[in-house]
């Protein structure tokens, strides 16, 4: 605690502790009030702005300090200045004392509550800055929460101070208006618990809810507006219509076919879309062909002599093709028709929040009416607009599957996920390659470590690593094609053949209704939905790419889930998307791999953590493997063994992290990770090792201090 802190809580206890010493509640009562109301009216009377003065700073001081007084306090501005002087400074005393306690309790304790509850509170917090001004209405209406309490637990929400004092004003006026009322009337008052009747009570509490109610049914009155200028049809031919054949759609479509529903999957390319066909498989493929190379160079390691091979990358490109086609049929059409659902060729159009235009390869077009609608058109390439691009011609993760020649000088724009997995893929096969990345560092979502390692790692195999070099234009000179990029304040000239471009991913959002729908799409240019997945018409949601946050096929198959049922089941019950914890993994050498926070998120967040490391460099079978290499992160709630986030670095990175992804998934912590059996010697038992580090960090000091003398005595 800083010392203004401390300061400012030695002050305010201090004061509260002179108020219960020199028993200043007496004067707090009713009988006290009663006995001086005639002597302070008097005094009112002959002083009437200094009274006001000092009765508001007495209100305001008692009130910040959370004093118990309060009702006292306020009938005693009826009894002395009447009902309406009264209520004006009350109010106004109220409202300010109870702001200034908000405000201490912000001050001195939210830092130290975001800390160390700041992950579990996430969704408090979104709740109140969508829904606050109306709790805090309610809660100030209803006369039966504790006034101090609610400023004291609202400091320690991310509720607006302005926000807070307004609505608080707002929210008090009726039930100080019925006690300064009632303090006009003192003489026949026999208790303060008398003066809220349970009618009036009840007023109050309707009252309350009242703006919540309003709220909903103005959402229901919006709901309709929307739907207004769209008649529902009385029949429709699906329950639900799902827009592209990727990992979203065909979840979404499977889902739906399995709880029976009709259901109708639009793909206007191929089924299987990016992941199958042009994004995880083929690129897997490749970095698998590329991987056995680089083991093959190092084969002397190993004790094996002669090995060598050279690279046929023609032959590479289609063993490519061939794993595609073998993954193919998990996707096919066949396999979903067999499933129940219905599969449409061609591209979808959306002409109403009940019906889906698709017009077919041959040109006709098909109306299918619908109950729900799932937009799942995934994402595409993003090309920078940068001058010259077209000129030097360039590749994509959507066109470099036609490659049948290995590019001599590749040159990848991006340090991403993407750029660096293909980076390493090619000059493993052969390719000169030179990444250059904008930012200060590759893979710059992880921790800067992780980056380090990567960039450390690349250069030893030969790649050129251009960081915090911004590419300006592209020249063709005299044959050769270069890049100009911008680098401190410098200019610096790349040549290459092949110019891959990897800087990152944009949503498919035009061109299929949503424009005409008046769907909205955020600042990241994804599909606008709440947590529920629903856009603007609750009957249309979006699930994988399109979507957002996360670019990943298995968070798309998971949203899929949610977009499904609640599609077809959220007029009953809607569930919200769950990204509690979301693995990822990038499929370089070394394997990168995380679910939840790592270091460089919970310093940006605030999140108070403990960081527990495993070096891999001395896992038995890393050692025996010649993969001695990375290590196991986690980081924990301080004192506690929950587990807030885990990056692994090293051989299969993405597999290890399941024990973790599930870990958090279900609450356990690092005391369960450590009580299960691991097999020797395998990889995984780096994920016990990290625990049990994590163990002896949080050993109980003193009572094996204890145990210690207890074995000293047994030994007499
Ligand atoms: C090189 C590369 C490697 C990757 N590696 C991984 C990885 O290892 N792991 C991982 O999890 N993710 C990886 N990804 C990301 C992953 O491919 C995507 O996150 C995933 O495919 C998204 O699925 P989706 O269903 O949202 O969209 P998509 O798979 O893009 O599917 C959308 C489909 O919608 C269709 N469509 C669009 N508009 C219409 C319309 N109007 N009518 C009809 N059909 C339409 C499209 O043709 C497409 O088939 C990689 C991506 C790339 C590019």
């Amino acid at each position: 605690m800083t010392t203004r802190r401390l300061l400012l809580l030695l002050l305010a206890v201090a004061a509260i502790a002179a108020f219960f010493a020199l028993d200043l509640g007496r004067y707090l009562s009713l009988d006290a009030l009663k006995a001086r109301q005639e002597a302070l009216r008097h005094y009112a009377a002959l002083h009437p702005l200094q009274s006001a003065a000092i009765y508001f700073g007495i209100y305001t001081v008692a009130t910040a300090l959370s004093i118990p007084g309060a009702t006292v306090l306020t009938l005693g501005g009826g009894a002395v200045f009447g009902l309406w002087r009264g209520l004006l400074i009350v109010s106004f005393a109220s409202t300010l004392g109870a702001t200034l306690a908000f405000l201490a309790a912000r001050f001195l304790l939210r830092d130290l509550v975001m800390r160390r509850f700041g992950d579990r509170l996430k969704a408090v917090n979104q709740g109140m800055e969508r829904d606050g001004a109306f709790y805090l209405f309610t809660l100030r209406l209803v006369p039966l929460f504790p006034f101090f309490l609610i400023n004291l637990l609202m400091g320690l929400t991310t509720i607006r101070t302005r926000t807070f004092y307004w609505v608080s004003q707002l929210g008090m006026l009726a039930g100080t208006a019925a006690y300064v009322n009632a303090g006009t009337q003192l003489a026949q008052l026999d208790s303060v618990r008398g003066i809220l009747s349970p009618g009036l009570l009840l007023s109050f509490t309707l009252l309350g809810i009242f703006p919540l109610v309003a709220r909903k049914a103005v959402e229901a009155v919006k709901a309709r507006r929307v739907y207004a200028r769209w008649p529902r049809p009385r029949r429709a031919d699906y329950n639900m219509v799902v827009i592209g054949a990727g990992s979203a759609g065909l979840v979404s479509a499977y889902i739906a076919a399995a709880v029976k529903a009709r259901v109708a999957l639009v793909e206007r390319h191929k089924m299987g879309g990016d992941c199958l066909n042009t994004g995880c498989v083929p690129s897997k493929a490749l970095i698998k062909s590329a991987r056995l190379m680089s083991q093959i160079a190092r084969a002397g390691d190993y004790g094996l002599t002669n090995a060598g091979a050279s690279v046929d990358f023609a032959a590479v490109m289609d063993r490519v093709r061939r794993v595609v086609a073998a993954i193919e049929p998990h996707d096919s059409v066949e396999r979903y028709a067999g499933l129940g659902v219905d599969c449409v060729a061609g591209e979808a159009r959306i002409v109403s929040p009940f019906a889906v235009e698709v017009k077919r390869h041959d040109g006709s077009t098909r109306l299918l009416t619908t109950r729900s609608i799932v937009i799942a058109a995934g994402a595409r390439p993003f090309v920078p607009p940068i001058p010259g691009l077209e000129q030097v011609g360039y590749l994509t993760s959507d066109t470099l599957w036609e490659l049948r020649t290995l590019p001599d000088r590749l040159l990848v724009l991006g340090g991403g996920p993407i750029g660096c997995e293909l980076a390493q893929a090619f000059a493993r096969l052969g390719s000169r390659v030179t990444v250059v990345e904008m930012g200060e560092r590759l893979m710059a979502r992880e921790d800067a470590e992780v980056s380090d390692l990567v960039a450390g790692r690349f250069r030893d195999e030969g790649i050129q690593v251009l960081t915090g070099h911004r590419a300006e234009r592209f020249l063709l000179e005299g044959g050769d094609k270069l890049l100009v990029a911008s680098h401190a304040g410098g200019a610096m000239r790349i040549a290459f053949d092949v110019l891959l471009c990897a800087v990152g991913r944009v949503a498919n959002t035009a061109g299929y209704g949503l424009e005409e729908l008046g769907i909205p799409v955020t600042k990241a240019r994804t599909v606008e939905t709440d947590d529920y997945l629903q856009t603007l018409y609750p009957n249309i949601l979006a699930a994988g790419d399109v979507a957002g946050p996360y670019q990943f096929t298995h968070v798309g198959a998971h949203q899929a889930w949610y977009a499904a049922v609640n599609g077809l089941f959220g007029r009953f019950r809607r569930f919200r998307a769950d990204y509690s914890a979301i693995p990822w993994a990038t499929f370089i050498e070394p394997e990168v791999a995380r679910v939840g926070l790592n270091e460089q998120e919970a310093k940006e967040r605030g999140i108070a953590h403990e960081v527990t490391r495993y070096d891999i460099g001395d896992l038995d079978r890393a050692i025996a493997d010649g993969v001695a290499h990375g290590w196991v992160k986690v980081l924990t709630v301080p004192g506690k063994d929950r587990i807030l986030g885990v990056t692994i670095v090293g051989e299969h990175a993405g597999d290890l992290i399941a024990e973790y992804v599930l870990a958090m998934k279900h609450g356990l912590g690092m005391n369960k990770l450590l009580g299960t059996i691991h097999i020797y010697p395998t990889l995984a038992e780096a994920n016990k090792y990290a625990a049990g580090n994590w163990k002896r960090a949080h050993a109980p000091e003193r009572l094996l201090e204890w145990v210690r003398r207890f074995h000293a005595w047994q030994r007499g």
